[in-house]
């Protein structure tokens, strides 16, 4: 059976990627530092014999796993709050940590999955956003901790494919939710749930006018195992292509939560960006995929979860 290696594995996305590898009969090695990662989220993963959990930072001199058929780069702060709070870390994991993890697949023959970010595209001025963008994105503002740390850690990626011939490949995550966000990760859909189960009102930055395009977490993992898949390489965007306005956003919210909406404005961020939308229309080609859970679906399922997990006593 196929082994990968999975850095970020405790982390929101890397525990579900986790489990779904182990579902389809692989072995998997996850390595996380638990800096906003949780063993917790493992718990399903390390009831698997196949399953094997390190706590340890990738930035740091690697322990040995082995050998291995994938290395799959998910660790990284990725809510702005955390990144805004850990900004020497995430520029660290991005560079240090993506050298590192490229290094070990290119030592062991393996393939390389690099987690990007549509925040590659910055404050956009294509919309939809298709791979072809370069983007628009302040080098040296707040954000620019994280924006700039995944453009760096795909020139990497890129690098390593065209020098060494690796099969190297880099996806461009879009907006994602789901069970096992933390109830503390700061980013809209958590907060909106969090806020609307425990009748406070709901935060939103600005006017709420900015858009986003929000994927439901299975949807994203089934592209994800598709991309190991194929043998294409360049930078692939996965992300629902339902854009709603961040106010409209917080109006769904409580109304699948079934409670009366209730909004608080906030300034706005530091350099958010106003608009974002994925063009999929290469993932539809090199994987035949597109999401298929709607919005209110998704959020309907997220926030039975995160009922059941407590968020409404908090
Ligand atoms: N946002 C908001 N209230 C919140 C959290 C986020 O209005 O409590 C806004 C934020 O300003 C941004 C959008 O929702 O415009 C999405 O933010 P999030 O942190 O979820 O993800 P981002 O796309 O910024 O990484």
């Amino acid at each position: 059976m196929p082994k990968a290696l999975v850095t970020g594995g405790a982390g929101f996305l890397g525990s579900h990627l986790c489990e779904r590898l182990l579902a389809d009969g692989w072995e998997v090695v996850a390595y996380d530092s638990l800096l906003t990662g949780r063993r917790a989220n493992l718990a399903a993963a390390e009831r698997e014999p196949a399953f094997t959990f390190v706590e340890h930072d990738v930035t740091l001199e690697l322990p040995d796993p082995g050998p291995l058929d994938w290395v799959l780069h998910f660790a990284s702060p990725a809510s702005p709050p955390d990144y805004l709070d850990h900004p020497i870390e995430t520029l660290r994991v991005g560079a240090l940590g993506t050298m590192r993890t490229l290094e070990l697949a290119r030592d062991r023959g393996a393939g390389f999955l690099l987690a990007s970010t549509s925040e590659v595209y910055g404050d956009p001025s294509v919309h939809p956003q298709v791979e072809t963008y370069w983007g628009n994105v302040n080098p040296v503002g707040p954000r620019s901790v994280y924006d700039e740390s995944k453009r760096y850690a795909e020139a990497l990626t890129m690098a390593y494919g065209r020098t060494y011939g690796m099969n190297a490949k880099v996806v461009r995550i879009f907006n994602t939710y789901g069970p096992r966000m933390r109830i503390d990760d700061g980013r809209a859909v958590p907060n909106f749930v969090a806020q609307s189960l425990s009748g406070r009102p709901m935060s939103v930055y600005g006017d709420g006018s900015q858009t986003r395009s929000l994927c439901y977490v299975d949807d994203l993992v089934e592209g994800f195992r598709r991309y190991l898949d194929v043998a294409e390489v360049g930078p692939m965007n996965l992300g629902n292509p339902e854009e709603v306005t961040i106010l409209h956003l917080a109006e769904l919210v409580a109304e699948m939560a079934e409670v009366p909406k209730q909004i608080e404005f906030l300034p706005a961020l530091v350099d958010d960006p106003t608009v974002r939308c994925p063009d999929i229309t290469l993932a539809g080609r090199w994987l035949g995929w597109r999401p298929s859970v709607s919005l209110r679906d998704g959020l309907r399922r997220t926030i039975e979860w995160a009922r059941d997990a407590g968020w409404g006593n908090g």
